[in-house]
């Protein structure tokens, strides 16, 4: 346990302690399983493939379906551009997706395999069957994080589909949603759709893992972004493009690719990067923002208040994936909450950045670090307590040593649930969001309360 972290921090350059991130390859994958009926393909060894699968189903309590060019000594030396090839071959005749989406992992990317290379030849040879796709991105995990994964494979997907110079179809505009849960994906949609558009979402890993039970199984579920839709991406008007970290780089070069402009906004979780998130759109398409979610806004601005009293001047430490804790800090901010401590795995300037325009002249400016670990987040709150913890489950031996509450937030869950069904963003998301935050506060108010403050009206 971490009972004896201690609260001196010495600079550290070569090694990470429990980080805020994850690997490449576990972003590409997630990303590609929002294309309907497609196979993400791991082009590596077989462990890699095995962890990635089983870190997205321990998070979304669904079967992850991936396969994998299980190198073994021969291709780690000679490259492993037979794997794929075999790989391809068993995929199409055996699984029959639609579209394979190739990742590389460290070892592939070391030996320097040239995918677009292998995929080339392999179509003319005949392997991939007509009318079928395979994409690719460079995942080398040895850079980055999940989430520029996420980003390289939302970019290949822009790379293989986007068409240039199409005709422009009316009100269709595209949705990059960036890295976040099935319910948020499902909630955008639903939220540019009730504006009178057309959107198209992608990734969209909505009714792909968070598919209902029906007694029967199925190899690909019905959710995802069906290629018929990717295909028209470069016909729309206008992209919105959320997250700087998940989906500036796709949206650049749908741009470049498709002719089509974009807008880049915030994760719109809380009121203000959902209020600047229907401005984008409004402004770009002139649609307007429907009553029914001007009302939601106005509820939870009414929850803000009501529970104003308990929030106000609440010290919080924040991590995880950086579109989502922007985001995040902004919305405690909001609510009177206090930031102490903001840190990412991510690495990307634009984090201290972001954050340090959000947050000026609001409060004191918390510690804000890219790059970091739990073991960092954890030294700065030994010297500056908290009084609330948010970030994914990592951060439960740091709730446990410090006995501070926590909400369990962002990716990877692995102890708790709710997380895949309840959308965050938008409005009604920040009113679920505060509901956590502020019910496991007041939890935490009636475990310590003596007798005579033990009240029944909180
Ligand atoms: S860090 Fe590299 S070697 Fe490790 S699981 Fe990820 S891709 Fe595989």
């Amino acid at each position: 346990m971490l009972d004896h972290t201690t609260s001196e921090i010495t600079p550290r350059k070569a090694l990470r302690v429990n980080p805020a991130k994850t690997c490449q390859p576990i972003g590409a994958m997630y990303a590609a399983l929002g294309i309907n009926r497609c196979l993400p393909h791991s082009h590596g060894s077989q462990g890699c493939c095995s962890y990635h699968r089983s870190h997205l189903t321990r998070h979304y309590k669904e079967p992850v379906m991936a396969s994998t060019s299980s190198f073994t000594e021969g291709a780690s030396v000679f490259g492993g551009s037979p794997n794929l090839r075999q790989s391809l071959k068993t995929i199409f005749q055996t699984y029959d997706p639609d579209v394979v989406a190739v990742h590389t992992t460290c070892l592939s990317e070391t030996i320097g395999d040239d995918i677009p290379t292998i995929v080339k030849k392999a179509s003319e040879d005949g392997i991939v069957p007509r009318g079928k796709w395979v994409i690719h991105a460079s995942t080398p995990s040895y850079a980055g994080s999940h989430v520029t994964g996420f980003s390289n494979m939302v970019k290949g997907m822009v790379d293989y589909f986007t068409n240039k110079g199409e005709k422009k179809v009316k009100g269709q505009i595209n949705i990059l949603p960036g890295y976040v849960e099935p319910p948020d994906m499902r909630k955008l949609k639903s939220m540019v759709a009730e504006m009178g558009l057309t959107p198209v979402v992608f990734p969209d890993t909505s009714d792909v893992l968070d598919t209902p039970k029906t007694g029967h199984y199925e190899m690909y579920p019905p959710g995802g972004t069906k290629v018929e839709k990717l295909l028209t991406t470069g016909a729309s008007e206008y992209t919105m493009a959320m997250g700087h970290f998940s989906s500036k780089d796709p949206a650049a070069h749908l741009e470049l690719k498709g002719g089509v402009p974009f807008t880049l906004s915030d994760t719109p979780i809380g009121v203000q990067a959902t209020d600047r998130f229907y401005q984008g759109i409004m402004e770009a398409t002139g649609a307007e923002i429907p009553k029914a979610q001007l009302d939601d806004r106005g509820r939870l601005v009414d929850m803000m208040t009501d529970y104003q009293h308990y929030l106000y001047g609440k010290k919080v430490a924040l991590w995880g994936d950086p579109d989502q804790v922007i985001s995040l800090a902004e919305f405690m901010s909001d609510m009177g909450m206090q930031p102490v401590c903001i840190i990412t795995g991510t690495p990307g300037k634009i984090f201290e950045k972001r954050l340090k325009a959000i947050l000026e002249g609001k409060a004191l400016m918390p510690v804000i670090a890219q790059k970091q670990d739990l073991f960092y987040l954890h030294q700065v709150i030994k010297k500056q307590p908290v009084d609330l913890l948010v970030g994914n489950t990592y951060g439960k031996y740091i709730a446990r040593a410090e006995d501070t509450p926590f909400v369990r937030f962002g990716f990877p869950i692995l102890d708790r649930a709710g997380h895949s069904y309840f959308p965050s963003v938008g409005y009604k998301g920040g009113i679920h969001l505060l509901t956590s935050i502020v019910n496991t506060l007041l939890d935490r108010q009636d475990r310590d309360a003596p007798d005579e403050r033990f009240e029944l009206v909180l």
